[in-house]
């Protein structure tokens, strides 16, 4: 499951492996599938994050 968090009274959907948070849960959802299969990031997809993990 991918994290939701509310950031400035909106949610984002967090993938749980890297962090990055994304507007929509679908692309919270593959980030997570990505990152559970590879070790790295895939920037198909973190470039649509909004969120940031320090
Ligand atoms: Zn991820």
């Amino acid at each position: 499951m991918v994290k939701v968090l509310k950031i400035k009274n909106k949610k984002v959907f967090a993938c749980e492996i890297c962090g990055f948070g994304y507007k929509d849960k679908a692309t919270a959802q593959s980030c997570q599938n990505w990152c559970s299969e590879s070790p790295s990031c895939n920037l198909q997809i973190t470039k649509k994050a909004v969120y940031f993990p320090k």
